[in-house]
Order: C-alpha cells, then structure tokens, then sequence
C-alpha cells in the first residue's frame, strides 16, 4: 500500500507514514474535544448536522486515527469542516486521508505556502481568511479566529471560544521547555503576539502538544521565551561561543535555572532552544517571515 508522502521521496517513509496511534480524546465542554496522539494535540467540535476539525495530524495513518477518534467520540456526524492552525505537515498535512470533501479553511499565508509547496495529502484551503480577527459561524457553533500576527510557521490562526472560556493555539506557547528546535518561530515580535492574547478573557490553555494548561501555564510559557531572548543577548556581550552547543547550554542552564529548571523538559531542551534564539539575533531572523510586516510575503506572487 503506498501512502500520501507529504514530502518524503524514500519508500521506507511508508512504515512511519502508515502507523496508526493510539488517540486520547478529553472532553472540554458539551461540544468541544481536544485530542493527543501522544506528541501533538489539537481540538474539534461537534456541531448541529457535522463535525468541524482543526487540522489533520502529521502522517496518513495519524490522520486515519483522527478521523476514528472523532466518529467514535460523535457517531453518525462526518467531518465536513477542517482549519488548518498553519501550514506544517506535521499538523496539517494530510487532509486527502482524514476528510477529503471536507471544506478547508485557512489563513491566506498558509495558503500561499500549502499551493506553493504541493505536499502529497496537503489539500489546498477553499476557504481563505485574512486580518486579525475572524467571528466564525459555521453549522450552529459559533467562535472566533484570531492571527494576531506572525508567530509560528506561515497563517498561524488560533482559536478563542468565548462561552467555553478555551483558547487553541498550535505550537507557540508550551507550559514546559520539551521544544527546544523552533526552527521556525518567528522570534522578533513573538512574545508580544502571544501575550496579547492574555488580554482576552479565558481559562484553559489547548496547545499544539502536550498537556493541557492554564493561564499560569500560558504566562509562564511567555516569560520563558523571553528570559531565552534576554539571556542569548548577553551570551554576545560575554562572548561566548554562541555557534557551539556546550557552552551555550551551559551558559543558559546557568542564567535561566533558578527561575525555569521546574519547566518539564528544561535540562534536555535548553541549549537547543538557546542556539536557535541566539541565532535570531545574529542573523536577524529568517527572512520576510519574521518581519512585522509578514502579509507582503508571497503577496504579489501567488495567486489563490
Ligand atoms: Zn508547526
């Protein structure tokens, strides 16, 4: 059985491609779930006659998994809507495999990259959204779209459900330190971005991996970021070698333990995000992406 290979071009990607994982599905409110394949998270809804997914997990047999998860969980109701939060195929790849007459929804970006990437099982969006803040209705349930500006990846959209008191938002903020990579976060404006959304009233945090938290998770997980954006700046002033993983490890594990060791993940993950910060600020980030103007990117140039 050959499977949608999003960007793999090896034959033995079909094992890891085809695995399907056991699925933790948690109710959050009558209508709303949020589901974990034991790495990534993300929500869906039943709504009055369908059910409404954001994204699709990151391989065919993931999505597959997704897709039994939530006809159990709902029986009798098809996904008919699915939002993308961004662009990544290990969030959003695979469409074509979890519901391919479903009506996708995405942020413009996110579009333009997903048309220009041509990603096997990465369905195009029908649906594309722009600006800050969209008030969703779709089949009776009612919530809010928000991008309050570059984050993570290309259209990053969280979702903010008022009545519930829940706000959804894909690999940015972690109440813990288990991601290190960040490869593309973008960092210039990425803090301010996320605490902005600590302005909007809600109680339970749903990241893009990971356990459930809390608006103390959510502040924390922002003030961490932060004091790694502080400190790699000073690793500058005090010359350390900032391309070489030991001694920046050490350096930040220094800095930031007394404040940040209780952060599950922190010994493990901290000289890798360091390295990755450290490197905004010697680069100045990687590209248009990062600029507070991210909408000029791809605009010209892809039409949708
Ligand atoms: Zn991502």
């Amino acid at each position: 059985m050959s499977e949608n290979r999003g960007t793999f071009s090896r034959d033995s990607a079909q094992q890891y491609l085809s695995h399907e994982p056991e699925m933790q599905v948690t109710a959050l409110s009558e209508r709303l779930w949020t589901i974990s394949d034991g790495n990534c998270r993300t929500m869906f809804i039943e709504a009055d006659n369908s059910i409404i997914a954001f994204d699709t997990f990151g391989t065919p047999g993931r999505a597959r998994a997704y897709l039994k998860a939530m006809t159990a969980t709902v029986p009798g109701k098809d996904v008919k809507t699915i939002i993308y939060s961004h662009d990544h195929l290990d969030h959003c790849g695979f469409a074509a495999d979890l519901a391919p007459r479903a009506e996708i929804i995405a942020d413009d970006i996110c579009a333009r990259v997903i048309k220009l990437r041509q990603a096997e099982g990465q369905l195009t969006p029908g649906r594309i959204l722009s600006g800050n803040k969209n008030d969703m209705q779709i089949d009776g349930v009612e919530f809010t779209l928000l991008n309050p500006g570059p984050t993570h990846g290309s259209g990053n959209i969280s979702a903010w459900f008022v009545k519930e008191k829940i706000l959804f938002s894909s690999d940015t903020i972690l109440a813990n330190a288990r991601y290190g990579f960040m490869p593309d976060y973008h960092i210039a404006n990425f803090v301010k971005f996320m605490r902005s959304f600590l302005e909007l009233e809600w109680e339970t945090f749903v990241p893009g991996r990971f356990a459930l938290s809390d608006r103390a998770g959510f502040k924390k997980g922002c003030d961490f970021i932060e004091a790694v954006q502080l400190e790699t700046q000073n690793a500058f002033a005090e010359f350390v070698p900032i391309w070489a993983f030991e001694p920046m490890q050490a350096y930040i594990s220094n800095k930031l333990s007394k404040k940040f060791a209780d952060l599950d993940g922190f010994e493990e993950h901290i000289g890798q995000t360091a390295i990755r910060v450290v490197h905004h600020y010697l680069m100045g980030g990687w590209g248009l992406e990062d600029t507070p103007e991210a909408a000029v990117m791809l605009a010209d140039t892809v039409d949708l």
